[in-house]
């Protein structure tokens, strides 16, 4: 096994249905195919396509959440990404889901959110997995591989601030189901900082931990409006320029930094003008993640990978990495603290 696989490792920008399984994609839309639902040629094409534009994500998301949004397959599709993040050494993830809204099948936000955690059950069967409880006692599954989940709940820019308020509610209400944070994503030519505001700052003051999509597309103002709400972690920050720059240098806020996903998209030209180089020089606080695993066909390992081979970096480098990322996550000290112990005993045993 290849030792980035093998190491240990921490996602902290994972959304659902971008990681799910392409051969799960194609069978959920094969089966609305022949149901005469959707056309699944038109699906399978698009499916298939790897060099897709930011606009033909959005797009292709609007086709995924055709054929994922329903309870049973998003229960399904929330076990299959959290065991395939355990398979390759994922020990703490959080995974964040836009809550769904569906009247003709009898889906609100909240049976949306039932449904993940149904996922993460169920997932138990195979992983020991802790999504609820910041208590550190072991379960005696010490067979199964051990992954801490938790969740942030997703506001779409296409939303409303009643719509925003609505996920800020129910986040505080699921918070004893894992429910830890908010983050804000969607497509990011659409919407209105002032929309969101509110609700975020609601977010806050309640106490749950927010990240934010920022600087995908040049709109200084809104970046600047971002910085200044100091979340507790940002994503992506493609499109920044100096005076951004030095304002998140020092703030220190820390980047989710997602490189298979800029490139696919666009939204950097290619790697070696990519920022992780600079920002890693600059020590500013990073963490490698997926964005989208089945979207852009990659994985947190893989990740790990293309910075070692792209920016140099040597294995004790990665590990410090991975290991860095602890300090950002939005768990509690006792997690972390086992994390931190996990690292340690990861790093005597691949010496
Ligand atoms: P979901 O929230 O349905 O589980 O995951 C897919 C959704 O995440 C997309 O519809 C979109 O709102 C958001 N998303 C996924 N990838 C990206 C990305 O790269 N940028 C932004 N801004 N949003 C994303």
């Amino acid at each position: 096994m290849d030792w980035w696989v093998s190491m240990p490792k921490v996602e902290l920008h994972a959304h659902l249905n971008g990681s799910i399984r392409n051969s799960t994609l194609l069978e959920l839309a094969r089966d609305l195919g022949e149901k005469g639902t959707i056309v699944f040629s038109d699906f399978e094409h698009v499916i298939r396509k790897s060099d897709r534009s930011l606009r033909e994500v959005f797009k292709l998301f609007d086709l995924i959440h055709i054929v994922t949004t329903d309870h049973k397959t998003i229960t399904r599709i929330t076990k299959e990404v959290v065991e395939d993040f355990a398979a390759e050494n994922v020990v703490y993830l959080e995974l964040r889901t836009t809550p769904k809204r569906n009247d003709s099948i009898g889906m609100s936000k909240r049976s949306y959110m039932e449904a993940v955690v149904e996922g993460l059950r169920s997932a138990s069967s195979s992983l020991d997995i802790n999504f609820a409880s910041d208590d550190p006692e072991r379960s005696s599954a010490r067979t199964k591989k051990k992954i801490y989940v938790r969740l942030l709940l997703s506001i779409d820019r296409r939303e409303s601030t009643a719509a925003a308020m609505e996920t800020v509610n129910l986040a505080l209400e699921m918070r004893d189901m894992g429910v830890i944070g908010i983050d804000l994503s969607g497509n990011p030519t659409i919407g209105e900082w002032e929309t969101f505001f509110p609700a975020l700052k609601f977010a806050r003051e309640q106490g749950l931990s927010i990240t934010l999509h920022c600087g995908e597309v040049p709109n200084p103002v809104e970046i600047q409006a971002m910085l200044d709400f100091l979340p507790g972690r940002i994503g992506h920050a493609c499109c920044f320029q100096d005076e951004e720059w030095k304002k998140l240098r020092l703030s220190k806020i820390p980047v989710e930094i997602c490189l298979t996903s800029n490139i696919r998209t666009e939204t950097i030209s290619s790697m070696d003008v990519h920022h992780f180089a600079e920002l890693y020089k600059a020590k500013h606080p990073i963490v490698l993640c997926t964005d989208d695993s089945g979207v852009f066909s990659t994985n947190l390992s893989n990740e790990y990978a293309l910075a070692s081979n792209t920016f140099g970096l040597g294995r004790a480098e990665l590990f410090e990495l991975a290991k860095r990322a602890v300090d950002f996550i939005y768990a509690g000290k006792r997690i972390k603290m086992e994390l931190i112990e996990l690292f340690e005993s990861a790093a005597r045993t691949l010496e």
